[in-house]
């Protein structure tokens, strides 16, 4: 008989050197939707940090010669383990995050499919052999860059994670992962089946503690050669900024404000529809949630009607209660915001036509919630909500969409709806996003390269283009003579 999953919340420790450990201090990790604690985590130590140093320093040294096909096959093996344990994983996922189980399941496997794209990967860091005369030859190198320290957010505790440490991993790097304090549990179960599918020890370290405390202490270690960061605009420009101190690279995967434009010619309702299920998706704390929608006038109260009613049918409640399609925003933090996002929109002028107001007073409930006719000056047309909302305002016509659209800071994933070439060409072309979906609002895959423009950030994640950063190009010119 196959063993019942494990569903209890796991055991949080910090994996140094291969070896899971404690802590004196501990941080309590709480259930969004009951405000309940369900465990508590330890504070790394500045000794442990710098154990955690010493051991990617040591990984680095044996991972880096580990022939790419078995790394490859390790990181596949740790994948598989993952899939096998996908259930216990979304349980915990939902515990900590409040995300509806489905929906972590979901999350669970495309965190997979990122090892598993990154471990094919791993044998195709292709270089390069340039023409030359002869007696010489030219030859271009990828190599690992080396220790790298990342930084992962709470939104998606597992497919966060497992971005940065699939893309180190492939590259023969090792890693000092520091994943999100609220929710750890992800990260704790990637660690997890990499030690159980063989993984040298050092090679993948997993700490917690203060933020700001971690990476000040890592990003100026000598050691650390890349840092990786997912996460706000100005945590990353602070990050940034540490690591330029140091002439250490970035990867920096931020915020996005994403415009979705609505053309005359599509079909309104399912573009209504496909929207309003997008946007409360993960209650929208995802970077590439459609936030600002640009509606041509002649099909605006059209659209403006779709998404309101199947914004307002969402079901929301404790992502473990089956059906329940949105859990409950996941800290405090962000129920703030939105309430005082919403107030500000309304009092600017805005319309709020479903929603607008936090559900209950346990948990962080917040009602699915769409703003209508939003002035510019409303702070929510600037900052990303981060949250279940969404902003829809009438245009003209494509050309004031894309000016509209390109008008804040951010430029991560842009959308549109329409069936015309030509609009999708002008889209293409003049929308400033480092992801432009037409009809669909997917925006990042395994197979497909994922990061932003402006201040969304610098570099990408996946596709062929993801181990580009975490390897280093190195040319040789090789004379047989001597000249
Ligand atoms: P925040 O800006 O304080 O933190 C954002 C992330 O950065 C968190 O994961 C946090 O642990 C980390 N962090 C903060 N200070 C750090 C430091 N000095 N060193 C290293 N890591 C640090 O805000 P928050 O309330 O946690 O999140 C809210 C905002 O963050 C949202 O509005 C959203 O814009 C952004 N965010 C973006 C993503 C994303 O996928 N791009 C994910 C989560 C949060």
């Amino acid at each position: 008989m196959p063993t019942p999953p494990d569903l209890s919340y796991p055991e949080l420790r910090l994996f140094i050197g291969g070896e899971w450990r404690g802590g004196a201090e501990t941080l309590p990790v709480v259930n969004p939707s009951t405000e309940a604690e369900i465990g508590r985590l330890p504070v790394a130590t500045p000794a442990d940090l710098d154990d955690a140093l010493a051991a990617a320093e040591t990984g680095f040294a044996i991972w880096r010669h580990t022939p790419p096909r078995d790394r490859s096959d390790l990181i596949r093996r740790a994948a598989a383990l993952m899939r096998d344990r996908h259930n216990e994983i979304a349980h915990s996922i939902t515990l900590e995050h409040g995300k509806p189980f489905q929906q972590a399941r979901l999350e669970v496997i495309r965190g997979a499919e990122f090892f598993e794209w990154d471990a094919g990967e791993a044998t195709r860091t292709y270089g390069r052999v340039i023409p030359s005369a002869p007696g010489v030859k030219y030859i271009v190198h990828h190599q690992p860059i080396g220790p790298v320290a990342a930084f992962a957010p709470w939104n998606f505790p597992m497919s966060q994670p497992a971005r940065k440490v699939a893309g180190a991993l492939a590259s023969g790097c090792s890693i000092i992962l520091k994943a999100s304090e609220e929710t750890p549990a992800g990260a704790i179960h990637i660690a997890k089946a990499f030690e159980d599918a063989g993984l040298p020890a050092g090679v993948l370290n997993l700490v917690f503690g203060v933020p700001a405390d971690i990476s000040s202490h890592l990003i100026p270690d000598e050691r650390i050669r890349l840092v990786a960061f997912t996460g706000s605009t100005g945590v990353g420009r602070h990050l940034t900024g540490l690591a330029s101190q140091h002439m250490t690279p970035v990867l920096m995967e931020l915020g996005g404000h994403a415009p979705v434009i609505v053309c005359e010619d599509t079909d309104v309702d399912a573009a209504a529809v496909s929207s309003a299920i997008r946007a409360m998706r993960n209650a929208g704390q995802v970077c590439t949630s459609p936030t600002r929608f640009f509606v041509h006038e002649q099909i605006y109260d059209q659209f403006l009607t779709g998404i309101t009613t199947r914004s307002a049918a969402t079901v929301v409640g404790d992502g473990l209660t089956d059906g329940v399609e949105m859990g409950p925003l996941a800290n405090g933090r962000r129920l703030l915001a939105m309430q005082e996002l919403v107030e500000d929109a309304a009092a600017a002028g805005a319309t709020v036509t479903t929603g607008g107001s936090r559900i209950g007073v346990v948990g962080y409930f917040f009602e699915p919630t769409v703003l209508a006719d939003v002035p510019d000056h409303a702070r929510i047309m600037q900052e990303e909500p981060f949250g279940p909302v969404a902003i829809v305002n009438p245009v003209s016509g494509l050309d004031e969409a894309i000016a509209r659209a390109n008008s804040v800071p951010y430029g991560l994933a842009a959308y549109g709806f329409t069936n015309r070439a030509d609009f999708v060409d002008e889209m293409v072309e003049r929308v400033e996003a480092g992801n432009v979906s037409i009809n669909t609002l997917e925006a990042s895959l395994p197979e497909t390269p994922f990061g932003g423009m402006k201040s969304s950030g610098y570099g990408r994640e996946g596709g062929i283009e993801g181990l580009h950063h975490y390897t280093v190009v190195k040319n040789l010119s090789h004379s047989i003579e001597i000249v």
